[in-house]
């Protein structure tokens, strides 16, 4: 009978391998379901397409620059996203709960961050989101990028400051009720900002014209945040209406996502939805690429208009590519507690 006996060492060591593979699976899982909740905000497709948009606004003496590392900005839209997991201090960055503050949240939170912070704490701000003052700040940062003709930073700045600035032109960015999840309309975040856009908005009219300097840029952002909340409402209540009228599998349907059959909003849905709206996914989308436009001007204008036709060769640093892959490496590591070199 002994053989079928494991000695108390084996049976540790069994043990042992047991739960090291089902913490590394539910680590993966985990790991997985971060990948996939990370694909939130305007849709990875609007964010590219928004970057993208904001380079043909700008004048002569910045499109020599801009246009050509177009590609880079647009790929590089999505950044803040794929960092919301991975770095502390991101996923506030990406939103404000305005409902948090009560009924006058508008008068009541100060338009810049040390007043802010004075009146709330930094904690509690950053725990209700904090997208109104981040903009400010990577703004600021900007402006200082150009007056240092550092071309990785201007780059990388301003494909996160495009990031940002859309995100506030989102209505359930301004929300705790982002999803839906308060009111039972779970999935209502992507429907509106992701299938939406992939959906309808190639048909938009995205001419826009040039570029204008904004004097109060904090001013403006909080405006921006102000007409997304105010356009909130509608997004939830045209969403209950227009469910109550259809049968389940009607405001659904099944499509190949990426080769996997996935359940999406219905076509139909979608469009009866969108008809609701009236226009209102273009307005915000065409008001992101007006203010990221605008705003990567005005910093360029407050840093006394520096030549950026000496940098159109100087591309993004080396460094700073490898300073991302390194985050990148690093977030995993600690995700999965992986050691660099396996000590067993
Ligand atoms: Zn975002």
């Amino acid at each position: 009978m002994a053989s079928f006996v494991l000695s108390p060492r084996k049976k540790a060591e069994k043990n042992r391998f047991f739960f090291k593979n089902a913490l590394n699976f539910s680590l993966l899982t985990l790991f997985l379901l971060l990948l996939s909740g990370a694909k939130g905000h305007w849709g990875f497709w609007a964010h590219k397409r928004i970057n993208r948009l904001a380079v043909f606004r700008l004048p002569a003496e910045m499109q020599v620059f801009y246009k050509k590392y177009t590609d880079y900005l647009s790929e590089n839209a999505v950044n803040p996203d794929k960092r919301r997991y991975a770095v502390a201090g991101e996923a506030e960055r990406h939103f404000i709960d305005l409902d948090v503050y009560g009924d006058s949240a508008l008068t009541v939170l100060p338009k810049y961050w040390p007043a802010a912070v004075q009146k709330f704490g930094e904690d509690s701000l950053r725990k209700h989101g904090i997208v109104p003052w981040h903009i400010q700040m990577a703004a600021s940062q900007l402006t200082t990028a150009f007056r240092e003709k550092n071309t990785s930073r201007i780059l990388r700045i301003s494909a996160d400051l495009g990031h940002y600035i859309a995100d506030a032109h989102v209505p359930l960015h301004t929300t705790r009720n982002y999803n839906g999840q308060l009111t039972a309309q779970e999935g209502i975040h992507g429907f509106w900002e992701s299938r939406l856009p992939e959906l309808f908005a190639e048909d938009y009219d995205m001419w826009l014209g040039p570029v204008v300097y904004r004097k109060d840029v904090a001013r403006d952002i909080w405006k921006a945040i102000e007409a997304s909340h105010a356009a909130m409402d509608s997004v939830l209540l045209f969403e209950k209406q227009l469910t109550a009228a259809f049968k389940t599998d009607k405001k659904y349907s099944f499509e190949l996502r990426n080769n996997v059959l996935t359940r999406m909003h219905s076509r139909e849905f979608s469009e009866k939805y969108h008809r609701m709206l009236a226009g209102q996914v273009a307005r915000r989308m065409r008001a992101s690429v007006q203010m990221v436009g605008d705003i990567w001007y005005t910093c360029w204008i407050d840093a006394g208009q520096p030549d950026l036709g000496q940098l159109v060769d100087s591309g993004p640093a080396l460094s700073e590519q490898n300073a991302e892959a390194a985050e990148r490496q690093n977030w995993l590591q600690r995700l999965l507690n992986v050691r660099p070199e396996s000590d067993d």
